[in-house]
């Protein structure tokens, strides 16, 4: 059976109305393209202000931005790898962005959260993995004692919805 506190869902993240939302950012944190851009967008320009307070990600690590013209209260900004090869430390920095995602969602009492699929677009990390590791992470960190109730996966293509949808019902079974 999967768990039911994780969902896969595929949507806008922006549109989420969860009480965060991940954001796919880059280390600088000050905007850029995919789910980044979008999000910025529809936040408006006040994000990008407080973001230039932040002064920058280092690749694995979270930060928290009010949610401004989101519907959600708060964006939880993190930079994934770049996938070079998978010989950089790759898997390991995905794993840590999705476990400091969910460790400061707890610190600020979160009960629900969207991630998106984080490095699988731009940053070329191969999805088939990815999607292990963002369940792996979830599911060990959700098993703990935490305030995070409900997490959604959400994906925007019905390829990538496929990916993650086949890789719960494979963790299922294990
Ligand atoms: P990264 O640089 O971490 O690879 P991208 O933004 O390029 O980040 O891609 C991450 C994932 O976010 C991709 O699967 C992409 O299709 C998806 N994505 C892009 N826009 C949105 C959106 N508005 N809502 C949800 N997911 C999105």
């Amino acid at each position: 059976m999967s768990d039911p506190l994780i969902k896969i869902l595929q949507a806008d993240i922006t549109l989420q109305n969860t009480e965060a939302i991940v954001n796919a950012a880059n280390c600088s944190l000050l905007g850029g393209g995919g789910v980044d851009g979008a999000i910025h967008r529809a936040a408006g320009p006040e994000l990008l202000e407080e973001c230039r307070g932040i002064g920058g990600c280092p690749t694995g690590e979270a930060r928290i931005t009010k949610g401004y013209r989101l519907p959600a209260k708060y964006i939880i900004q993190t930079a994934g790898p770049v996938w070079r090869g998978g010989e950089r430390d790759e898997c390991r920095l995905l794993a840590q962005c999705y476990q400091n995602c969910l460790r400061l969602a707890e610190k600020y009492n979160i009960e629900n959260i969207s991630f998106p699929s984080i490095s699988t677009g731009a940053y070329g990390f191969p999805i088939q993995k990815a999607s292990k590791i963002a369940l792996e992470e979830i599911t060990n960190f959700i098993k703990s004692q935490t305030t995070v109730k409900q997490v959604f996966i959400v994906t925007f293509s019905s390829s990538d919805t496929g990916v993650y949808i086949a890789a719960q019902e494979d963790f299922d079974q294990h």
